[in-house]
């Protein structure tokens, strides 16, 4: 605390893992040796440095992008890069932080790492987005490599920022390796990579109600955000019978009682995706309820799936929530339930799934995104999301090996533990370094 006293974010995510591991420490007191949990909190490398680019009237603007080399304990630093006016280095090591542990649970030899730019890309044109990623890979191509750190997308970096920044390797480092994951199909991009991390939360959620002998099926279900987690989360909750009643995004929140169709869904991809609007303009299109300023928590929903920001579900969410019969929260987005929020839900027997754990299907493809490359082959669709498929079920079946037992399963305890069990036997393998 005294050395990252402006870090509030990254403060409360080391918090929220140490206040699992405190108990598994007293048990295996030889995961305290070595300085192993000092060594964990400390990124192995911070990287800070300036991006100038050229708006389209000409002017020159100055944004301040970073790079956070968590740990290589495991494999080549693996996480996205995020593109938001929030952006700072606590969000930014919060992130790096928690990817170390969710990477561990995917079973693929993958370090942590997360980067970005307090850059907005909304109401940028294309062409000054391509000339920002561009100069931001003049500064970050010398710190990455395939065997290094490969980036991926995360919030305001999708398909297209992701396509600029590799062209942009490619030509300063005279290389195709692979330094980015999430691509486009043309250039060595996974098939199932843009649905992932959507369906991989709620294959994890019904493997959450199928080990307390429930199903998705006919189940009612909330979702924040609107963007590409939430919007395959929406698609995949369709396949498998449940009802997505909500919406939302940092302006307000959509509710409709009869639910998504996939021709409704395909609208609010257009909107999102295409033309780049707001969820309001879903909600005026489709002449549904939309709530100014508003979060989706308030509507009673037998499934929440929390899919957009950090901390966007507060303890008095939770208990409204629980007050209105929810049964099981699986994030689909990074720590955005306050860790309160968090304990209420584990106290009330709900159960309740941590991004690293519900979450980890985008990064597993990344991962098979990479093993493609390498070996310089494209798998079929169903091929990766019967892998997707298997990733999501053997995190499941770790978490729970590792969780405490209380009224539910404590997916909490169970995610951090094995996902340190395995980066600390890492560590203490490899030597003091
Ligand atoms: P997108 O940029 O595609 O969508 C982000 C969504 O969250 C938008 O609806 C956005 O609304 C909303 N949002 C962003 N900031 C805020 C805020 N401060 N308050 C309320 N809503 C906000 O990002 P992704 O869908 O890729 O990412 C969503 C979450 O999932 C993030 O936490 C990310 O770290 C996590 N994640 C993503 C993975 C991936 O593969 N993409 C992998 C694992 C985790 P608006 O348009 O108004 O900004």
């Amino acid at each position: 605390r005294a050395r990252d006293p402006h870090q509030p974010e990254f403060m409360q995510a080391v918090h929220e893992v140490m206040s699992s591991l405190w108990p598994f420490l007293e048990r295996n007191p030889q995961y305290a040796e070595q300085a192993l949990l000092e060594r964990l909190v400390e990124p192995e490398r911070v990287i800070q440095f300036r991006v100038t680019w050229v708006d389209d009237q000409g002017k020159v603007h100055v944004n301040r992008g970073f790079r956070i080399q968590h740990s290589s304990a495991i494999g080549p630093f693996k996480g996205g890069m995020r593109f938001h006016p929030s952006v700072n280095l606590s969000i930014l090591k919060f992130l790096a932080f928690e990817q170390t542990f969710k990477n561990a649970l995917t079973t693929l030899p993958m370090g942590g790492g997360k980067g970005g730019c307090d850059f907005d890309p909304k109401g940028k044109s294309d062409a000054e987005v391509m000339r920002f990623c561009q100069a931001l890979m003049f500064e970050l191509y010398r710190h990455l490599g395939p065997d290094t750190d490969v980036p991926a997308g995360d919030i305001g970096v999708g398909a297209r920022e992701v396509g600029y920044m590799t062209g942009m390797m490619k030509k300063l480092s005279n290389s195709a390796s692979s330094v980015f994951t999430g691509k486009g199909l043309t250039f060595g991009g996974s098939l199932i990579r843009p649905e992932a991390t959507g369906y991989g939360t709620v294959y994890f959620a019904e493997e959450m109600l199928k080990h307390t002998q429930q199903s998705l099926e006919g189940l009612k279900v909330s979702v924040s955000g609107s963007g590409n987690v939430a919007q395959y989360a929406i698609e995949k909750c369709m396949h498998m019978g449940a009802r997505v009643v909500t919406v939302s995004d940092s302006q307000g929140c959509v509710v409709d009682p009869a639910g998504f169709t996939p021709e409704k869904l395909a609208v609010l991809c257009r909107i999102k995706n295409t033309d780049r609007g707001r969820v309001e303009d879903y909600a005026k299109e489709l002449k549904l309820q939309y709530e100014p300023g508003k979060r989706p928590w308030h509507v009673p929903v037998d499934v929440a799936l929390p899919c957009a920001t950090q901390n966007e579900l507060d303890l008095e969410d939770a208990l409204t929530l629980i007050r209105n019969g929810v049964r099981c929260v699986a994030e689909g987005a990074n720590m955005p339930t306050r860790i309160e929020a968090a304990r209420a839900f584990i106290e009330a027997g709900v159960l309740y799934a941590p991004g690293k754990a519900s979450n980890a299907g985008g990064v597993a493809v990344s991962g098979l995104e990479m093993s493609q490359n390498a070996q310089r082959l494209c798998w079929t669709r169903e091929e990766v999301d019967a892998k997707l498929h298997a990733i999501m079920r053997d995190i499941h079946e770790n978490c729970v090996r590792h969780a405490s037992k209380g009224k539910v399963v404590n997916y909490l305890d169970g995610a951090n533990i094995a996902g340190f069990v395995k980066v600390a036997d890492a560590m203490l393998q490899q030597g003091i370094y």
